[in-house]
């Protein structure tokens, strides 16, 4: 599935334009770093959700899902340490007033916008969107949206614990919003403001932390496989001693190539017993669990997945992005994997003579919970391409021999081979398609 032909450029005016992405508010001006998702885009998400979570839940030992809220009060993020320490370092161009990350320009050199060389300090900069609850403004009204999604679950440990009667090692996973006040979001989905974690704290007991560790890094790897993305694309690169944060025992971020530069698509950390200790420590509450085997109680270890929602799906965009020649034009082509394009199956009429027909198989197939499109607007091959462009793997088209031989002609988005197959072993061919590795 490897494409060097994505840019950043062709990937954000597809996503515009075939209504995947759109900037939030761009009737009024848009919004800096914050996106919505339109019709395909929801469903390409939807999908890269499921996934997840079904191999979340697939392995041996136990994964549960949780829900937790958007805001939390100053309580958890202080006892999480992002109150004191989640900040990116600033700096700003006096000349031009420029805003920049301060680790992403060089400070000995001039200011890449207005060319002059005046900076200001550095300084930090606090990533959390802090609010008020209530009508009250005081200190004990002050809640803040959360930057990660992680500490719903470490704060929700016991409540799981007692209340689902799961044993340690088990994990808990969580897929939902998160917030960050990026000084300087950039390059499309890869870095916004308000996005979307999928992770898994997996807890087990501090010997088998590290084989844990491995064995969720290899899961991960494997997860980003399956879903079809470039190997060559994908390496892990395990953290230097000087960039762990100081409780962290290791830690491996998952790299994709990206046309801006090897880039995380996702952390895996062995946090070691560090959450369940610092919110016990704040709540003064015990979350520690009693080993029936040694008769002593201990707190768990940390085995973290994080990865974004956002940032994967432009990943995926990324690396099944093509580009070939078909009767000396351009063909745009999306190669996603069966199982996360926003669609399975297009079915096409011939003619408009013959629509009815095509329209009944459609109705069969969507009423039986398949996404599939109905397109008969256009030459045949207008719509192949349109069905190319949104990552559509295969087209059914009901022409004139159908009434007569019972079969359709199913045409594949990679290979543009055509074949017949039966109408009745249509919902076979889509749930093989489905259930391709
Ligand atoms: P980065 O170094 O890119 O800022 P991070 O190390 O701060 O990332 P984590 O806090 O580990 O990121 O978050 C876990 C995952 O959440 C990241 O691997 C990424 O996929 C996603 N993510 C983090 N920040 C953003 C953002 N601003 N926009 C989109 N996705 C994000």
């Amino acid at each position: 599935m490897s494409s060097s032909k994505a840019t950043l450029e062709k990937i954000v005016s597809l996503c515009k334009r075939r209504g995947f992405v759109y900037q939030s508010g761009e009737i009024y001006s848009g919004l800096n770093g914050v996106y919505d998702f339109g019709p395909l885009g929801a469903l390409l998400k939807h999908n890269i959700k499921n996934k997840w979570l079904t191999c979340m839940m697939s392995f041996a030992e136990e994964v549960v899902l949780v829900d937790g809220s958007l805001l939390g009060s100053a309580d958890v993020w202080k006892a999480s340490g992002h109150l004191d320490n989640f900040s990116d370092p600033m700096v700003d161009c006096l000349q031009c007033k420029k805003r920049y990350r301060a680790d992403d320009v060089d400070l000995e050199k001039n200011c890449p916008h207005c060319g002059n060389k005046n900076w200001t300090s550095v300084r930090q900069f606090n990533l959390m969107f802090k609010t008020e609850l209530g009508a009250m403004a005081d200190a004990t009204s002050v809640a803040y949206l959360r930057p990660e999604t992680a500490q719903a679950i470490f704060i929700n440990f016991k409540n799981v614990m007692s209340s689902y009667r799961v044993k340690v090692p088990f994990g808990i996973a969580q897929i939902g919003k998160a917030f960050r006040n990026e000084i300087t979001p950039k390059q499309f989905l890869f870095r916004m403001r308000e996005f979307e974690q999928m992770e898994m704290e997996f807890f087990c007991k501090g010997e088998d932390a590290d084989r844990f560790f491995e064995l969720w890094v290899e899961r991960r790897k494997q997860f980003f496989m399956q879903l079809g993305l470039t190997p060559e694309r994908i390496r892990l690169r395990p953290h230097a001693s000087d960039e762990l944060a100081h409780y962290s025992k290791a830690c491996i971020d998952v790299e994709y190539d990206f046309p801006f530069g090897w880039k995380e698509l996702e952390g895996i950390a062995n946090r070691a017993d560090f959450d369940l200790t610092q919110h016990g420590k704040h709540a003064g509450k015990d979350l520690g669990v009693f080993d029936d085997a040694t008769k002593s109680s201990y707190v768990p270890h940390v085995v973290e997945c994080s990865v974004g929602v956002d940032r994967l799906f432009l990943t995926l965009l990324f690396d099944a992005y093509d580009e070939d020649e078909v009767d000396g034009e351009t063909r745009t082509v999306l190669r996603l994997h069966p199982a996360i394009a926003p669609f399975t199956a297009a079915i096409m009429p011939l003619s408009s003579k013959i629509s009815e027909q095509a329209e009944k198989i459609f109705l069969h197939l969507k009423t039986k919970g398949y996404r599939v499109q109905f397109d008969d607007g256009g030459s045949i091959g207008k719509r192949y391409r349109r069905q190319d462009e949104i990552g559509t793997p295969v087209c059914f088209t009901y022409d004139f021999d159908s009434e007569t031989d019972g079969k359709v002609t199913v045409r594949n988005r990679d290979t543009m081979q055509q074949e017949r197959v039966a109408i009745d072993g249509i919902e076979d061919y889509l749930k093989n398609l489905l259930a391709k590795n």
